[in-house]
């Protein structure tokens, strides 16, 4: 084989890509715009930890790499939610044995990079993507001495972001849709760091979170000992980053909304002053691929919000999808990216959409007593009738083969079920008596298994 592959990015998604196609015989050069993570210091990155789930997985098994990651990773098996009172309550992510995984982004990349140069992947460091050329696969770099490389190719890929410069050249192009949103709400990353014994001052296996239904906090944990916090707040308004401008109005806010968190932040004052306060956006454009040559794929073929934490998952996902269309066409290159940007686009828009929905459940509606309530109804019936009826979250994140936009749908019927049941008058008074689960019960053997259409070319 001898066809050569230019991937703009080597972060998560390029470096995976990277992996996987090398896997596959091609001749693959990365270029990254950063230096080398791995020998250069005081990186970080954007987040420090990811959550990944079973999408990640999948592709990273593909790529020969899940257990590598596993061994970085912490298991978190359900939310807990902290009130003002710093009372704790547990909701399980889905069954027993289903969790999802922290993950320090900076050490996941560099497994990444290494696996990739490991299959034989050039990574050129220092070099930015400056011009691209649609018709020939070729594009152009800069590298911080003024030299500018010309790489050709049979195939170019723009892995470079949310703010990709291989999407800002197709942007002039006639006929390319692009939309970009930026949410009210940004983020910062704040810190609590292991106790003196190195441990975990918070429950190690979950993700923390402190809904204060307008904004919230959430926290992963660390192999260090330490959680990473992301507070989410509003920009502008009241209450907002903006007003907290002083160290006074910061530690009463915080002794307001988080108090039982104040305690375990020795440098939440610093943190709050040096660390950035970040933007939110949403990115949806098409088409994803020019001239069977040029595609886009992960952010910056569709940068989303991180609230349903499937952002790195939906661009590994990608990476899987490309690989089954590759086999699928038989290595060929047009079809491949025209069934990989068909089957991806709706996929990519449904995330997008679940995503900015489910800021609200995660800010709100988890402090919502109604909604742990129809919560556990749910989990009941999915034990009960796992065909008939499969909780979104369950279907977004441990579920592999059901596409982003199948579970959209499939997610709203179920809204609708769900409501007939809640106002069923047994169910209201007490869910677990014999009456209410007959009722139940007549509902859903009434009702056909979940038909779902395939994410996979074949
Ligand atoms: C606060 C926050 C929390 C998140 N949490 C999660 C989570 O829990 N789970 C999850 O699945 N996702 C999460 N995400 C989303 C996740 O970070 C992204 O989806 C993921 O990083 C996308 O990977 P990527 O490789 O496509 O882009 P990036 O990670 O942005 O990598 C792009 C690479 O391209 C390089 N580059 C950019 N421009 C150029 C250029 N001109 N030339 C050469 N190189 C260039 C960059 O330096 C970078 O290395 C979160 C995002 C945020 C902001």
């Amino acid at each position: 084989m001898s066809e050569r592959i230019t991937i703009v990015g080597a972060g998560l998604v390029g470096s995976l890509l990277g992996t996987v196609l090398a896997k596959r015989g091609y001749s693959v050069r990365i270029f990254e715009r950063r230096p080398d993570m791995r020998t250069s210091t005081g990186y970080a990155g954007r987040s420090i930890n990811l959550a990944m789930s079973d999408r990640g997985l999948r592709a990273l098994e593909t790529a020969g790499l899940a257990d590598d990651i596993r061994a970085i990773a912490i298991p978190m098996h359900g939310r807990m939610m902290h009130d003002k009172q710093g009372v704790q309550t547990y909701q399980p992510y889905g069954k027993e044995g289903q969790f999802i995984n922290s993950v320090s982004r900076g050490d996941l990349n560099k497994v990444l990079m290494t696996a990739a140069e490991r299959h034989g992947v050039e990574i050129i460091f220092n070099a930015r993507c400056t011009d691209i050329n649609v018709e020939s696969a070729s594009a152009t770099f800069e590298l911080p001495t003024g030299e500018v490389i010309l790489s050709e190719a049979d195939v170019l890929f723009g892995a470079d972001g949310a703010f990709s410069a291989v999407r800002s050249n197709l942007q002039v192009r006639d006929r390319f849709n692009y939309s970009q949103h930026y949410i009210d709400h940004g983020y910062k990353e704040l810190h609590i760091p292991a106790d003196d014994a190195g441990g975990f001052r918070l429950e190690k296996n979950v993700l923390h979170i402190w809904p204060r239904r307008s904004f919230m906090m959430i926290g992963l944990p660390n192999p260090d000992g330490s959680f990473t916090l992301t507070l989410f707040f509003a920009h502008n308004g009241s209450p907002s980053f903006e007003e907290l401008t002083t160290r006074e109005a910061v530690m009463e806010f915080f002794n307001e909304q988080f108090p039982n968190a104040v305690p375990m932040m020795p440098t939440l004052l610093d943190d709050f002053f040096t660390n950035p306060e970040s933007s939110l956006v949403t990115v949806r454009c098409s088409p994803w691929v020019f001239n069977g040559k040029v595609a886009l794929i992960g952010d910056a073929a569709h940068a989303i919000v991180p609230f349903y934490g499937q952002g790195m998952n939906c661009g590994f996902e990608d990476c899987n999808v490309l690989i089954e269309c590759l086999e699928h066409h038989h290595g060929n290159w047009d079809q491949t990216l025209e069934t990989y940007a068909r089957l991806r686009k709706p996929a990519g828009d449904a995330i997008a959409d679940l995503a900015l929905e489910n800021f609200i459940e995660m800010r709100d509606k988890v402090a919502d007593a109604r909604f742990l309530w129809r919560k556990k109804i749910e989990a009941w019936i999915h034990e009960q009738y796992p065909a008939k009826l499969i909780p979104l979250y369950t279907m977004v994140t441990f579920s592999a083969h059901i596409p982003y936009n199948e579970a959209l749908r499939i997610g709203r019927e179920q809204d609708v079920l769900m409501e007939e049941i809640m106002s069923i008058p047994s169910v209201i008074n007490d869910w677990t008596s014999d009456e209410a689960r007959q009722a139940i019960r007549d509902i859903m053997e009434s009702r056909a298994d979940i038909a779902i259409a395939s994410g996979s070319p074949s």
